[in-house]
């Protein structure tokens, strides 16, 4: 299970029975917050920082423990901050500042300096962001009252966003053959990636993959038809070409499970020694929180894995989408959002239908492919672009909607949507922002997770939606 640390500051000062108490109000907080965030993370308590050398220890510790994703700190009392320097220093996890309280009203009636030596975040966690901030190091405040639902709330955003930059810190991401030839936007610093959150991504050769498709058995291929014919409808004849897919799906399960790969890419340009560009297969792992980005786009491949991971355990889809076509009907703008095959099985409004069609472009047989309309209801539409001298997250709220008519001719899964807060600004800022063709929908995550996520990681953020006007238009010019 993962957990948080939590670290509460103090000083000593105030002599042992404060101290002690502290220590005492702490587990309290901690056993509490640890049953809020039950099933998701586990909460644990450090020594209180009274001096330099436990807040070192005490970060040291949460940096290599690999189970720890994130840390909370909270000053009972005043705590001189230049104790937190050097630990803070040694501080490699995601930073919580929680700005509260042990007590939730003043004790009007017999409120005393003891009191107010003991119960001092006012004071104490001033300090202490001053020193945040001077270091330059990211965080998150999150201010009120601990028992508060709404800072409950706040608390658990950052426990998934702290688990899903964990889990992009150890994200190994698999391409096979490059970026698809001329396109810019997939492209991106590999190296960059790395060092900001650390995916490490490396390319295979599709050669040895092919060599692991041809090795796998009928058997191999039965058990993965089982679990197709499980889950989805049959609607197709050609059953020779589903188990094609299942045959790649069963091979890039043994690749990903021996090269521990989190993601991949593949591009309909480089297919040699395949009879169909992967369809069924690619769909189906992305159910299993694989990511995935064609044409060889890496980036959109890591950040789809880590926000399917960000949104565990919630409700709704996330999943990687491409843009393709508007119905401009004014006043009732629509975007048709798709791909040539690979749309994630979690956006299904019905159970997906296995159907075979031609591709259109390409030079392989006809691949076995997933065909569903999408679900519904309040989203985002996020991407992550090079920008050469830093990244750029672009984040627009956005309302899935129901097709509407039936696209009988149309052999792919498809989800539809209105942007914000219309046509004409949405669709236009994220032209101006140069955000991708490529992206991640989701209906599980809001803009404030990846606000949060992005002010983590110290990725510029420009987000669109009911607040944007034309006039922010201009904005995304400049640096
Ligand atoms: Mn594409």
């Amino acid at each position: 299970m993962s957990k948080l640390y939590f670290i509460v500051g103090s000083q000593d000062l105030y002599g042992e029975d404060c101290l002690k108490q502290v220590r005492k109000d702490a587990e309290e907080m901690t056993a509490f917050l640890s049953e809020k965030l039950k099933g998701k993370v586990d909460v644990e308590l450090l020594p209180t920082v009274e001096t330099s050398q436990i807040c070192i220890d005490n970060c040291r510790n949460a940096s290599v423990d690999d189970d720890c994703v994130g840390v909370i700190t909270w000053m009972h009392t005043f705590s001189p901050a230049k104790m937190w320097i050097k630990g803070l220093q040694e501080l490699r996890k995601p930073l919580l500042h929680l700005h509260t309280q042990f007590n939730e009203k003043l004790p009007y009636d017999t409120i005393d300096m003891d009191f107010m030596n003991l119960n001092q975040a006012a004071h104490g966690d001033r300090e202490y962001g001053f020193i945040l901030a001077r270091m330059n190091i990211p965080h998150e405040v999150v201010a009120g009252f601990y028992k508060h639902d709404n800072v409950i709330k706040k608390i658990s955003r950052f426990a998934d966003v702290a688990k899903a930059i964990a889990f992009s810190k150890k994200l190994r991401v698999a391409t096979f053959g490059n970026n698809m030839r001329d396109v810019a936007v997939t492209d991106g610093d590999r190296v960059e990636t790395q060092i900001r959150y650390g995916w490490e991504t490396n390319y295979y050769a599709l050669g040895d993959l092919v060599k692991l498709i041809n090795g796998v058995t009928d058997a191999e291929i039965d058990k993965k038809m089982d679990e197709y014919n499980s889950k989805y409808t049959m609607n197709t004849d050609n059953i020779e070409a589903v188990r094609e897919q299942a045959k790649y799906e069963a091979a890039l399960d043994k690749f990903i499970e021996k090269k521990g790969i989190g993601a991949f890419t593949d591009t309909f340009q480089d297919l040699h020694g395949m009879k169909q560009l992967p369809g069924i297969a690619v769909q189906n792992l992305m159910t299993k929180g694989i990511g995935f980005g064609p044409e060889g786009d890496y980036k959109i491949s890591a950040f789809s894995a880590l926000l399917m991971k960000m949104s565990e355990g919630r409700e709704g889809a996330t999943g990687f989408i491409e843009d393709y076509t508007y119905d401009l009907t004014e006043g009732q703008e629509l975007e048709l959002a798709s791909h040539m095959l690979e749309v994630p099985p979690a956006f299904a409004a019905n159970k997906p239908a296995i159907e075979v069609h031609p591709l259109s472009i390409g030079d392989r047989e006809d691949p076995a492919r997933l065909v569903f309309d999408g679900v519904t209801g309040d989203g985002i539409q996020v991407t992550l672009v090079d920008m050469g001298d830093r990244f750029r997250i672009i984040c627009a709220d956005i309302e899935l909607v129901k097709q509407p008519a039936p696209m009988p001719k149309l052999p792919v899964a498809r989800i539809m949507y209105r942007h914000k807060p219309n046509f004409e600004i949405g669709t236009a800022a994220w032209c101006y922002a140069g955000g991708a063709h490529h992206s991640v929908v989701s209906t599980a995550l809001t803009r404030d997770d990846i606000a949060m996520f992005a002010r983590l990681t110290g990725t510029e953020l420009i987000t669109i939606g009911d607040d944007t006007t034309e006039a922010d238009l201009q904005k995304f010019f400049m640096k």
